[in-house]
């Protein structure tokens, strides 16, 4: 059996929180691979290091160093700091020359933001190695994790990454080594660092378990798991103790922030199950998420909600008839990378949610759009994208009238409907005003609890 275990950046933060994640690692039975983020505040250190414009690299390197070594002056004396520092010192090197290089390269950034993760594992490896257990550091470099894509936005190439990590990975394993890998970028079409997006660790991890077909990917965070809905909005919020990965990635893609929502689909693929667990609460059995229906008691499972969302309706005569027209807004849309959360469509009317931030940059886009095809464009700020997640939900007669209806109870004007595009989610809009009181309301109907 080969477990896959991804620990973030608050879970290898410090020297105390590197033990006990050593100790969860040591009492796992099965084989493991281990995959790291960057310790908690690292790899935002390193994004305002590559956004500034002139930084002075040395006092960079001293800072880096110096967060770093004050963990390690905790954990390692006598000769295993003598090996550490060796190790640690050829990767400063590395990470002065990332620093140094040609900041016009597309992948600069890519290559600085990344770094983080090399020291994490680095110290990591030396923990267990100190508590006797054989391990080994290794960079997505090192195991061969093959990205694609533009730089910031990484996606793993998984049939050659597969290859590759079967070759690096499963020996070490049947040597009863412990892989300590980086997270949150491969090897990218320069041959150098493509990271995944912030938060890509726990993508990476996936992508391990895909590639070295294992039997369990546990994600370990700094929360219990999944919730019927934010604790901070329903006190009586409870774990989600199982679900399948259609509802988790819904949650995970629309409000809750446990997982990254790029995480479920490399384990889904080959039907691996994902746990979600508290490295600070090892007992805690966390969220179990795998690919068999899990029916429900309660109408819904879980109520999100994601926030500071716009929509913008572009109106023009006849536009449902004009099918290229929607396709050259949305080809529009799609070169500044904004992401569309939901999409509706009347005869003369096409509406999107869109991030608030991306207002501007979408109108403009929108402006270069030729012909003069559009009569008008309506901006809508500040709405709300409720998520509404069960299993099961498009074969259960009268879902939607009852959540409406609950919709209703909370005074909340509903702004956009998105509905049967899945059948785990019911998707709608409201004014972020109302955001607290619907999630109150659906989960006290559907789910219990207030
Ligand atoms: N260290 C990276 C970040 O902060 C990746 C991760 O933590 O998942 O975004
Ligand atoms: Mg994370």
């Amino acid at each position: 059996m080969i477990t896959v275990m991804k620990f973030g950046g608050t879970s290898v933060g410090s020297a105390e929180a590197l033990k006990r994640v050593a100790k969860i690692i040591a009492d796992k039975e099965d084989e493991k691979v281990v995959v790291v983020s960057a310790m908690s505040g690292i790899t935002n250190f390193l994004v305002s290091v590559a956004d500034s414009a002139n930084p002075d690299v040395e006092s960079v390197v001293t800072e880096f160093s110096n967060k770093h070594l004050m963990a390690a002056s905790q954990l390692f004396e006598g000769e295993t700091m003598a090996e550490f520092r060796a190790e640690f010192d050829s990767r400063i090197e590395g990470f002065r020359s990332a620093l140094l290089a040609d900041r016009e390269d597309p992948f600069y950034k890519d290559a600085v933001v990344s770094q983080g993760e090399r020291f994490s594992s680095l110290m990591l490896a030396f923990v267990l190695r100190d508590m006797g257990i054989k391990s080994v550091a290794l960079t997505s470099e090192d195991v061969g994790i093959i990205a694609l894509g533009t730089p910031g936005n990484g996606s793993a190439d998984l049939l050659n990454t597969a290859s590759g990590m079967t070759m690096r990975v499963k020996p070490l394993l049947s040597m009863g080594v412990v892989p300590i890998i980086t997270g949150f970028y491969g090897v990218g079409p320069n041959k150098g660092p493509l990271t995944f997006g912030r938060g890509g660790s726990d993508y990476s991890a996936a992508v391990v378990a895909n590639a070295i077909d294992a039997d369990m990917l546990e994600i370990w965070t700094d929360v219990d798991g999944f919730m019927t809905a934010d604790p901070r909005i329903v006190a009586g919020a409870k774990k989600i103790p199982e679900m399948n990965f259609g509802e988790a990635a819904e949650l995970a893609y629309f409000g809750a922030k446990v997982l990254h929502p790029r995480t479920i689909e490399p384990v889904r693929l080959k039907h691996i199950p994902l746990k979600v667990k508290n490295s600070f609460r090892p007992e805690e059995p966390g969220t179990l998420i795998h690919h068999l229906r899990k029916s429900t008691a309660e109408m819904l499972r879980s109520v999100a909600a994601k926030t500071d969302l716009s929509i913008i309706t572009i109106s023009s005569a006849e536009i449902a008839y004009r099918p290229a027209m929607v396709a050259r807004i949305i080809d529009k849309i799609a070169e500044i990378n904004v992401i569309i959360y939901s999409i509706s469509t009347t005869l003369s009317s096409v509406a999107f949610l869109v991030h608030n931030n991306d207002v501007k940059m979408t109108l403009r886009q929108l402006n270069g759009l030729s012909g003069g095809d559009i009569e008008r464009i309506d901006v809508k700020n500040d709405v709300a994208l409720i998520c509404a997640v069960g299993d099961n939900l498009l074969d259960k007669c009268g879902v939607s009238g009852d959540v409406f209806g609950a919709v209703k109870e909370a005074n909340a004007n509903v702004e956009m409907i998105s509905e049967g595009a899945s059948d785990v989610s019911l998707n709608f809009v409201v004014p972020m005003s109302k955001v607290i009181d619907v999630v109150r309301t659906l989960h006290e109907k559907f789910i219990g609890g207030q």
